[in-house]
């Protein structure tokens, strides 16, 4: 997903709002026996500030499937994610995205939020007590 912010600021439309899709790659999962049910939805809202900087507010929405990290059943959970960044043009700036001042690429961004909001585990159930030995 692409911010043409030059042809966004030169339209004197500093705010926007976006929504798209993503098929996730499954380098990007961090829970062993598990993958990504469907794709991510991905919706969020713009801001072009005076010194070409860009606030990113995003919100991904994802379903985790696999097996229970503890007891090996089946495991599902819906993950939503809040993300709130800044692209900046100075490329020195360590804190924030780079983008070039004209167009923005919000994959980098979008692929953290995906590492950021996984679980270290993916579970059954709340409080799932692992296998039972009998
Ligand atoms: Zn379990």
């Amino acid at each position: 997903m692409v911010i043409d912010v030059k042809k966004s600021a030169a339209r004197g439309q500093y705010e926007g709002d976006f929504s798209f899709t993503l098929e996730p790659s499954a380098d990007k999962l961090l829970i062993p026996l598990c993958s990504f049910g469907g794709a991510v939805n991905i919706e969020g809202r713009y801001t072009i500030y005076e010194d070409d900087s860009v606030g990113v507010a995003f919100t991904i929405s994802y379903k985790l499937v696999g097996q229970c990290s503890y007891c090996l059943e089946r495991a599902e959970k819906q993950i939503v994610y809040d993300s709130d960044v800044m692209f900046v043009t100075d490329k020195d700036d360590g804190d924030n995205y780079y983008y070039d001042g004209i167009r923005l690429d919000l994959t980098s961004a979008v692929n953290d939020a995906l590492l950021f909001s996984q679980p270290e585990v993916l579970l059954c159930k709340e409080g799932c007590e692992g296998i039972k030995i009998k």
